[in-house]
């Protein structure tokens, strides 16, 4: 029998995950219906936040947290280079120019005292965007008292995050943070088809994202500049998008939510696994920093060539895997390497730990279905492509 091809990600979806989408299709209200509110409400009460808003995405929750924050042309957003290119075209999008601080040798996060450096220098920006790569928070006790000493905004890109524990709370309550972002595509840890989430405690954050995901209409008397002309009137106070998500997805994510816990848990225990498989082979391992609990999004490795027969490279190791069906994956290039950032002026160099991390680095599949038969061809496949 021929091995079946075993990917990085995937969603699992269940009989009841199934239900609820289809009772939405027999309903009223394909979108703009109560499946959303009832899915913000448990978001917001699960992450013990004021505030929780559905969009289509998380890029487009992105989007809107930076014009609800103000950023403008000619401000600076900061994110990390080990990202998805959306922590940083947010910043675009507003016109402000992107700045990248270099990441943590041991966590790949954002490194918070590198931040702390250029703050100090006198370079502040408008916003900064952590992400909590791979599913682990980065250090918000830390990024919060630089916050309130120097005044910027912080959004959370939680898209790998969603689960996760920051010091026993659930990521997203947001008390170092103005807004935390979740993505819900279906390679994170849970899914709605397509989704993103902003939580906030502030309320005029809410308000001005809710207005912003529909056209920046409202249909609320305060919110308007002027009077009512009737019941039919709604006011488009500023520009805004159609960003907002449909009750089909939301009742996909209102079930997917309510076995959160089932995934990461599993997960979990995935991840300890490779951590014993991988002991005696040249990798480096991924950190976790006591007290938080990673919603373990990715399993990354870091491949210590220099152990390796020096003609081995990195890309025969990635084309052996590949070769024997492990779809391996890297996780992240440094976004200004990417073309577009180099023509906005970005040049090579300016992240060292970053671009280290990225002559090594290897996403190994973890995902709730991967069976533990399947985890252990990835480790012999990973033995067999390192020439050992
Ligand atoms: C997936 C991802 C996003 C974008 O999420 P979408 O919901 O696909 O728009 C943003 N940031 C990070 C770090 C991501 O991994």
């Amino acid at each position: 029998m021929v091995n079946q091809r075993i990917p990085y990600g995937r969603q699992n979806i269940s009989e009841e995950d199934i239900k609820a989408v289809v009772d939405v299709l027999r309903s009223s209200h394909l979108t703009q219906g109560p499946s959303i509110e009832a899915f913000e409400k448990a978001v917001a009460q699960r992450c013990g936040v004021k505030h929780a808003i559905a969009v289509c995405n998380a890029t487009a929750a992105l989007h809107i947290s930076c014009l609800a924050l103000d950023l403008r042309p000619g401000q600076e957003l900061v994110t990390s280079p080990n990202s998805f290119v959306a922590s940083a075209n947010c910043g675009l999008y507003c016109g402000a120019r992107v700045g990248f601080v270099d990441i943590d040798s041991r966590t790949w996060n954002m490194d918070i005292n590198a931040l702390e450096r250029r703050l100090a220098s006198g370079s502040i920006p408008q916003v900064v965007v952590p992400v909590h790569f791979a599913g682990q928070s980065v250090d918000m006790d830390h990024l919060g008292a630089l916050k309130r000493r120097y005044g910027f905004a912080v959004i959370e890109d939680a898209s790998h995050a969603i689960g996760a524990t920051y010091q026993g709370r659930p990521v997203g309550f947001c008390d170092n943070s103005d807004i935390t972002v979740f993505s819900l595509h279906p390679v994170k840890v849970m899914t709605s088809g397509e989704g993103g989430l902003i939580l906030t405690n502030r309320d005029d954050v809410a308000a001005r994202v809710k207005r912003l995901r529909s056209h920046g209409i409202t249909r609320d008397q305060a919110l308007m500049p002027g009077p009512s002309h009737g019941p039919w009137y709604y006011a488009q106070t500023e520009l805004g998008f159609n960003y907002r998500m449909t009750d089909l997805q939301a009742a996909l994510g209102l079930s997917q939510l309510h076995r959160l816990d089932e995934f990461t848990s599993r997960r979990r225990q995935l991840v300890h696994q490779y951590h014993q498989l991988l002991e005696s082979l040249p990798v480096v391992r991924p950190w976790e920093q006591n007290g938080n609990q990673s919603a373990h999004h990715l399993y990354v490795i870091r491949i210590q060539h220099h152990l390796l027969d020096p003609s081995r490279t990195k890309n025969q190791v990635f084309q052996s895997m590949l070769e024997l069906g492990i779809e391996v994956n890297l996780h992240y290039m440094p976004i200004y390497w990417q073309p577009y950032y180099e023509q906005q002026g970005h040049k090579k160099g300016q992240c060292p730990q970053a671009e280290a991390y990225y002559q090594e680095a290897m996403t190994l599949p973890l995902y709730y279905d991967l069976t533990d038969d399947q985890q252990r061809r990835v480790v012999e496949s990973l033995r067999q492509s390192l020439g050992l």
